[in-house]
């Protein structure tokens, strides 16, 4: 059964679209940090408009960002969406 799932999840980081959101998955640091070109910023806006997974993942990382820096309480930010932020930087580290 697990290898079953390895193999279909491989399928889908064949597929086109994995390698567009890999590109903005680097990006990503860049455009936090405003570091990111005009060329990059808009390759980044475009995709965001039309996928979730991305989209999503900027949110966070600007959360983090906030987070980091102390800024959160300006930001309206749902308790369960910060909850869920925090748990998984104890995941990650
Ligand atoms: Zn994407």
């Amino acid at each position: 059964m697990e290898s079953k799932f390895t193999e279909a999840y491989q399928k889908i980081s064949e597929d086109g679209h994995e390698s567009e959101c890999d590109k903005v998955a680097r990006m990503l640091d860049l455009m936090i940090d405003g570091e990111a070109s005009t060329e990059e910023q808009s390759y980044f806006n475009t995709h965001i408009e039309e996928c979730i997974a991305c989209f999503e993942s900027h949110q966070k990382q600007k959360l983090l960002k906030g987070l980091v820096s102390g800024h959160l309480k300006r930001v309206i930010v749902p308790e369960s969406l910060a909850l869920s932020i925090k748990a998984r930087i104890q995941v990650t580290v």
